[in-house]
Order: C-alpha cells, then sequence, then structure tokens
C-alpha cells in the first residue's frame, strides 16, 4: 500500500503546520520545505532554517506532496500527494448515521483542522480534484463552506468532490450553493432504495430519506452537480430497478448515478456474508436498472467492480474508483490485457470469500 503517513524526526510546533516538500530548492517559496539531502532511505528537508527528517524510500515520490506535521508528532500526513488523483481530506469521523456497511465507522471526537486543510488546498498541484469526506463533513457545515469557499477564490483550477449523507442542507443554504464558484463542486449523496424504510434500515436513521429527499431538491434548486451513490447489497439489489425508475422520474437532475460496490472494511466486514452481492454470477438486476436510467438520459457510472465482473456491454460504465493507495490486483491479474482499464480491488478484499468469476482478459 502506498503510505499515507511518513516517519519524521519532528518540528519544534505549537500547532499543526501545512508545508508542500520540494526538491527543486532554487524555486521554493516560504510555504515550501527544501531537500537537503537523502541517504539511506532518509530525506533531509529545512523549513526556515529548521531541518526535519523523513523516512522514505524513494524521495522523489514525495516531490509535491502537501504534508501536516502535528505539534509533538512523530509522522507526517500526506494531504495531498502531487503525482495522485485521489486526494481527500478527512473532515471529521463523526457521523449522525450508522451505515450498515460503514467503511469507517464514526467516532465521537472532533478534530477541527479547516485552516490547515484550506492552507494545503491553496498548496495543490495545478487542476486538482480535491476530495472532502468524513464521517459527515456537513456536521460542520459553516465551516467547511467557508473553507471551500476561500480556496475556489484563490485557485480558480480546483474542483472539489464532497461526499455527504445529505442530511444537513436548508434552504438558507441556497445562496452558497448557488453561487457560481459552487459551479466547481460535484456533491457525492448516497441514495440506497426508493423505498423509505429499506433506505432508512441501511443509513441507521429513521426519517432519513424523507429529509435526503428534501435536501436532494435544494441541490436540484441551487443548480448543484449532484453524483448520486448507491452501494450494491443483498438488502437494495432486488429492488435496482424501482430505484432506477424513481431517480429517472424525480430527480433526473443528478449528472450521474453511480452504483457500487461494497469495500470489506470497518462495519461491512462483520456484515459481508450477509451482504456482499455478487454481480460476476448475475448481473441482470443491475443492467436492467442501468439500461432504464441510460434511456432517460443520465449518466450511469459502476464503481469498485472488478472489470471482469461486468458483462461486456456494460464494462465501459466502470471507473477506476478505488483510491491508488488503497488497490491492489490479484495474481491472475498479471497476465490480463485489460488491467490498465481495470479498477482492480481493494487492499482488504477477501479472495476466499468474493466474486466467483474472476478471469483475465
Ligand atoms: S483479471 Fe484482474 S485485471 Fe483483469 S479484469 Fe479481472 S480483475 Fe481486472
Amino acid at each position: 500500500m502506498i503510505p499515507l503517513r511518513l516517519k519524521t524526526s519532528g518540528l519544534p510546533l505549537d500547532e499543526p503546520l501545512v508545508v508542500r516538500l520540494r526538491s527543486d530548492v532554487e524555486h521554493a517559496n516560504q510555504h515550501e520545505a527544501c531537500l537537503v539531502s537523502t541517504a539511506e532511505g532518509i530525506a533531509e528537508f529545512d523549513f526556515h532554517g529548521f531541518s526535519f527528517a523523513l523516512e522514505v524510500e524513494d524521495v522523489r515520490s514525495i516531490d509535491g506532496d502537501v504534508v501536516m506535521f502535528l505539534p509533538e508528532g512523530r509522522s507526517v500526513h500526506r494531504l495531498i500527494r502531487a503525482n495522485s488523483k485521489h486526494n481527500t481530506l478527512l473532515i471529521t469521523e463523526q457521523c449522525d448515521q450508522l451505515c450498515l456497511m460503514c467503511s469507517q465507522p464514526p467516532k465521537k471526537h472532533h478534530v477541527d483542522l479547516f485552516d490547515q486543510f484550506a492552507a494545503a488546498v491553496k498548496l495543490a498541484p495545478p487542476d486538482a480534484t480535491i476530495g472532502i469526506s468524513g464521517g459527515e463533513p456537513l456536521l460542520h457545515k459553516t465551516r467547511l463552506l467557508n473553507m471551500m469557499t476561500e480556496c475556489l477564490q484563490e485557485r480558480s483550477d480546483i474542483k472539489f468532490h464532497v461526499l455527504t449523507n445529505g442530511q444537513h442542507l436548508s434552504e438558507s443554504d441556497l445562496p452558497i450553493l448557488s453561487n457560481s464558484l459552487f459551479r466547481r463542486v460535484l456533491w457525492g449523496v448516497p441514495l440506497y432504495s426508493e423505498d423509505a424504510a429499506t433506505h432508512d434500515l441501511i443509513v441507521g436513521k429513521s426519517g432519513a430519506y424523507e429529509r435526503l429527499c428534501n435536501n436532494l431538491a435544494i441541490l436540484g434548486q441551487a443548480g448543484s452537480y449532484l453524483e448520486l451513490r448507491t452501494v450494491l447489497m443483498q438488502e437494495n439489489v432486488e429492488k435496482l430497478l424501482n430505484l432506477a425508475s424513481f431517480i429517472s422520474k424525480d430527480i433526473s437532475f443528478a449528472s450521474v448515478w453511480a452504483v457500487m460496490q461494497m469495500e470489506n472494511i470497518g462495519f461491512a466486514r462483520k456484515n459481508w456474508s450477509k451482504q456482499f452481492y455478487d454481480n460476476s454470477l448475475d448481473f441482470n438486476p443491475i443492467s436492467s436498472a442501468m439500461d432504464l436510467l441510460l434511456a432517460s438520459g443520465v449518466e450511469v457510472a459502476l464503481y469498485n467492480f472488478p472489470r471482469c465482473t461486468i458483462p461486456s456491454k456494460y464494462r465501459d460504465y466502470s471507473h477506476q474508483a478505488i483510491s491508488d493507495w488503497k488497490q491492489k490486483f490479484l495474481p491472475q491479474c498479471s497476465d490480463c490485457t485489460d488491467q490498465r482499464k481495470c479498477g482492480g480491488f481493494f487492499e482488504w478484499y477477501p479472495e476466499n470469500h468474493g466474486f466467483e468469476n474472476i478471469y483475465p482478459n
């Protein structure tokens, strides 16, 4: 796995600090730490006269990365990796839902790092799309929207992709959501069923469906870009066609409907045998729903599906959605001519009780 933290000798700090790592010393600016030397897996940097060491095998792999030091911390967080398209800021681990397949079960405690996140986004490489995730990031809505506004104003090239449960919007947010700056934001919002009871059961919160539908209407009114996200599970697979029909009639302003395979971690690991749906055995519930939505003009995307588990007619809807740092391939993938187009598997994918039919092309 690609490490998201690196061991460091640290810096004398009272509060968190965000810097960009730079090997090109001549053109470094005030926010950048300059590479001084490398030897035996240790890279020495200088930041305004203070030196620090990072443990890294290949210093080229971190050139341009934006990292965060914490006071007393013995590791730096690689907030934005310069060579990756999968940079996501974890805004909070708090959440007001308790989804059956949550890959990152919520915690009570919240650490406010918005100032550091804003500094990091401003140092991101050109044209970056920055993921915003949690927990539920909109539990800290005012701080988050202010941080996004500040970054969108300062960096006209960057975009955000916000993953939110859609529970915390209100009509009073319409002015900011409608602002032209927010045309560079894609809202990724989960909807698991057109049936309120099934959606509420999956997210572990009564009344969630009703609130979500109201808030999706607010996003529609604001002209927001919406990515509806549906994780495929035994609980909703049989009614996927009903969900597609509902979206085509009532949420047709959605930019895309993403159907997602489960990630075997967090609560999903515990419930895997009851919830995982093996689409390599039967793709029909998915293809019928896709056909309906495609016919009504809504774009469809498949996330986290190994390419060979999808019938050839639908393969080009699959995206390489698994973040590079947690992606792996199986031994049989090494002979596959499709590997370049395939998103592969999560690092923690259970090979002994996963997809039945994996075959190299
Ligand atoms: S064999 Fe591996 S690389 Fe090829 S399509 Fe299947 S999962 Fe992807």
